[in-house]
């Protein structure tokens, strides 16, 4: 079942991306480059604790997977080998009326009719293969010797290190090879905000292991994934694996699972998890002429590895945390009334800022020095947000719409004014629940560390 589509609750998400700093068009001033998109200063820190997440538990938290960080620019004869060269298009179809291109998939039918979805026109081309790869020239001369292209995905430098990698990290099998980093598609039809970009970021892991333990390990790590996406908030209720059928899966793959997301404009998919076989290493092997065999010391036998991918887009699962968390409630404001607010309800896990820190008053000495005492006491250990204009309830208001997961507040009660007993105690307001508790400031990053891990 697809979930219903809210255009207009999309809308809003995208008009407060911007206006808050998490996501601009690229290129703005010049009228914008499509399918390209900068993140701002609350984005790119959402995208760094997601990215920085990922790695901890698929890398740091396991004996089991390295790390790699490839380069962008790739050799031909990689993506020769891989199909790319041959095979990474999609059909693509024009409109003779309004020279719009799009993909085959996209075409409007009415009445057994096909139509431009974009004017509605009758006059199409046939549908041709449109390769989705940016092709470049290295070096100064732009021929043909000189070609070669921005990766595509970043899964093949890891094939093409597999020997090196095993080698150096005398790791037996299973294992995993993992990367973090940008790939780039000619998309012909960017669209949905950053959910099909024509620049993105990927977080694959390539899982090398026995044949006969390909299907388990699929299983294994659609689990694992799914598990992921909970941890970083995205309710389960919102999450869908589907079982891809045999007729669309690659002709390689003896399985895939998507993971798909309900966002405000439709179900579609966030990580593909793939048994490729031993497609890729056996083509490598194949056209390099290197081997890319592995030896198993206790069966002495002599094999290539089949390998499980779980596949993520970070740019895809940013949006997901942002559809996610965008919520609107009613708060008091600071004379009690009720007044609607916007809310990001991240998980404190992946929230671009953890802790803002106000002083009740921005015109009393004390209660500032004592507020920046408690911003540098946090900064080492997370990202703070100092704050001293404005009412104190348009302060909270302001970080609730970026989605900050606590709030600190220096009040008399920290200078000891009232009660000796509460000096150097500080208020920490709750986004979610908005209750406030009162915390010692030598406790306070150690409690907040707690909660955000
Ligand atoms: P789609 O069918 O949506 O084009 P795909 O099946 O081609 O995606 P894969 O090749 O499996 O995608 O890539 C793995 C992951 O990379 C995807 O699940 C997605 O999260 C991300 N990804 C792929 N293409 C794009 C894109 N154009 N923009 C943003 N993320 C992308």
């Amino acid at each position: 079942m697809n979930a219903p589509t809210d255009a207009q609750r999309m809308e809003k998400i995208v008009s407060l991306c911007k206006r808050r700093g998490f996501i601009f068009q690229s290129s703005e001033i010049y009228g914008g480059l499509n399918g390209a998109w900068d993140y701002g200063p609350l984005g790119v820190e959402l995208k760094r604790n997601l990215k920085n997440y990922w790695w901890r538990v698929m890398v740091h938290e396991r004996d089991d997977v390295v790390g790699i960080d490839g380069a962008i620019l790739t050799h031909p004869a990689v993506l020769k080998a891989s199909g790319h060269v041959e095979g990474f298009s999609d059909p693509m179809i024009d409109c003779r009326t309004c020279k719009a291109h799009f993909r085959a998939d996209q075409l409007a039918e009415k009445k057994g009719v096909r139509q431009c979805p974009n004017c509605g026109g009758k006059d199409l081309t046939e549908a041709r293969q449109f390769n989705l790869m940016f092709e470049t020239h290295v070096g100064a001369s732009a021929e043909e010797s000189s070609v070669a292209y921005l990766r595509p995905e970043t899964a093949q430098s890891i094939f093409v290190q597999f020997k090196n990698i095993l080698e150096v990290s005398r790791k037996k099998l299973p294992f995993g090879i993992a990367q973090i980093g940008k790939a780039f598609r000619n998309e012909i039809n960017p669209r949905n905000f950053t959910f099909r970009s024509r620049e993105f970021e990927q977080m694959e892991l390539e899982y090398f292991c026995r044949p006969e333990q390909g299907m388990e390990f699929l299983e294994y790590w659609k689990e694992e994934r799914l598990k992921f996406y909970e941890n970083v908030g995205l309710s389960r209720a919102n999450l869908n694996v589907l079982d891809v059928p045999d007729q669309e899966r690659a002709f390689y793959s003896k399985g895939t699972y998507d993971i798909e997301y309900d966002f405000p404009f439709g179900r579609q998919e966030l990580e593909g998890v793939a048994y490729r076989t031993d497609y890729d290493l056996s083509q490598h092997q194949k056209a390099s002429g290197k081997s890319l065999e592995y030896f198993d010391e206790e069966t002495k036998e002599r094999f290539i590895p089949h390998v499980v991918e779980p596949s993520a887009g970070v740019d895809r699962t940013v949006l997901a945390l942002i559809c996610e968390a965008y919520t609107e409630d009613q708060a008091p404001n600071d004379k009690g009334e009720m007044e609607s607010r916007i809310v990001l309800r991240f998980s404190p896990r992946i929230a671009p800022i953890k802790c803002a820190v106000f002083p009740l008053l921005k015109n009393k000495e004390q209660l500032v020095a004592k507020a920046k005492e408690v911003v540098r006491l946090l900064r080492p250990d997370m990202t703070v947000f100092y704050d001293e204009s404005g009412a104190i309830g348009r302060r909270y208001r302001r970080q609730d719409e970026i989605g900050t997961p606590f709030g600190v507040t220096v009040d008399f009660e920290t200078l000891g004014e009232k009660d000796p007993a509460l000096r150097d105690t500080v208020t920490v307001r709750d986004r979610d629940s908005m209750k406030q508790e009162r915390i010692a400031i030598q406790d306070l990053s150690a409690i907040l560390l707690e909660r955000l891990r």
